[in-house]
């Protein structure tokens, strides 16, 4: 069975909606752009367009390239203060002479709709999560949207970063699964992944995983994303794995729609 993020974020997004309709206050989100990166520019353009169907406001501070890092900070601290705004993240990457976890750390935690504030990654390591990374909430909502059983079975993260692969282990972790994590240098990846119930991917690398990593009736998260020729890909090999797999996502129309999805919910939950 395709899992179908696009049509479960559009649900979503129409939930989120009609309880903003109802909300006092409207919620904001500030954005913080530094540099004219063009990846960001079409992400902040989808959050734009995410944000106004559903009824938040959404604030873009864009600044130069260039920014020293203590500029960017107070702005930060700024947004921090500003009632209007409920939820703000920081669009990465950042230009190299930033420290990046710097700036995550001055982000407000009670605004820190990304989840990438220290505070924030430590509640979710022990167990209470408040606010947590939009990519991997999507991947567990979409979980449970398919009635997906994840306590007790075997789950392979492929990817450690801080954005997926570790909170995404950790949410798993939570739900009582028996959680593994792989990267680039784990040896006999196959081996691993084969043992997988559930098998979540995310490296970046445009079809790596092949019919071989897949156990029959697996089920398959494909959370990469790679621009080939123009197109779109992920980094499971959709067309042999799909016919093995008990359930797959699609790229693109599977992860990503969520992940706008968690950030838009977020958002609305800080504001509230
Ligand atoms: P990172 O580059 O930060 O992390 C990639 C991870 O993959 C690393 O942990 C790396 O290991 C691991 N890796 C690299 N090569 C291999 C290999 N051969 N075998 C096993 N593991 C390997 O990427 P992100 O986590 O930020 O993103 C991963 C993918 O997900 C990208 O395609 C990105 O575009 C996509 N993405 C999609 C989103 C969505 O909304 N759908 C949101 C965010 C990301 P090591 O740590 O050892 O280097």
């Amino acid at each position: 069975m395709i899992m179908d993020g696009k049509s479960v974020a559009k649900k979503i997004r129409q939930d989120i909606k009609q309880e903003i309709s109802g909300m006092k206050v409207k919620p904001g989100l500030a954005v913080v752009q530094v540099g004219d990166n063009a990846a960001s520019n079409v992400y902040i353009r989808l959050k734009e367009k995410a944000c106004k169907e559903v009824g938040i406001d959404l604030r873009l501070v864009k600044l130069q390239e260039s920014v020293p890092e203590e500029r960017l900070l107070a702005d930060i601290e700024k947004l921090n203060d500003d009632d209007r705004i409920h939820g703000m993240l920081v669009q990465l990457p950042l230009p190299k002479h930033i420290n990046v976890e710097r700036v995550l750390s001055a982000v407000d935690p009670d605004k820190d709709v990304d989840g990438f504030n220290p505070v924030n990654v430590g509640l979710l390591a022990v167990g209470e999560p408040r606010f947590v990374p939009a990519t991997p909430k999507g991947v567990m909502r979409l979980l449970d949207e398919y009635k997906i059983p994840i306590e007790g079975r075997n789950a392979v993260v492929v990817g450690r970063s801080n954005i997926v692969g570790k909170p995404l282990a950790a949410m798993l972790l939570a739900r009582h699964a028996t959680v593994t994590i792989c990267h680039s240098r784990t040896k006999d990846l196959v081996e691993v992944t084969k043992r997988a119930d559930i098998l979540a991917v995310a490296v970046g690398r445009p079809g790596m995983i092949k019919k071989e990593h897949v156990k029959k009736g697996a089920v398959v998260v494909d959370v990469g994303i790679t621009e080939v020729d123009g197109n779109l890909k992920g980094d499971v090999a959709f067309d042999e794995v799909e016919p093995i797999a008990s359930h797959i996502t699609p790229v693109p129309g599977g992860v990503g729609p969520m992940t706008i999805a968690m950030l838009l919910e977020s958002t609305k939950e800080a504001a509230k």
